[in-house]
């Protein structure tokens, strides 16, 4: 990355969470997808009958699960961004 881009982004605290988008549990039917499922949570459907269904997720979800895990994968595809991942997003300072 251009190091006036990198001091750029780091001015401006730029910090890419633990959505949804990133986690290894995540489905989404389409690379681009904004909406997929989750492979830890279902739910039961309150107007069809049948089995329980995965949970859909928002790709841009914050994740506040204590099964998030990051998807290797989707963190090479943020090439010079992944130094962003930020997934402990518990406040520092006073
Ligand atoms: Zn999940």
């Amino acid at each position: 990355m251009d190091a006036e881009k990198l001091k750029q982004l780091q001015a401006m605290n730029c910090v890419i969470p633990p959505v949804c988008g990133l986690c290894s549990h995540a489905t989404f039917y389409q690379a681009g997808n904004l909406f997929g499922s989750c492979g830890k949570r279902t739910y039961e459907h309150q107007k069809h009958t049948g089995p329980v269904r995965s949970l859909s997720i928002c790709r841009y979800g914050l994740c506040c699960c204590d099964h998030f895990e990051l998807d290797q994968t989707v963190v090479l595809q943020l090439a010079d961004f992944a130094v962003f991942v930020e997934l402990d997003l518990t406040p520092t300072g006073s």
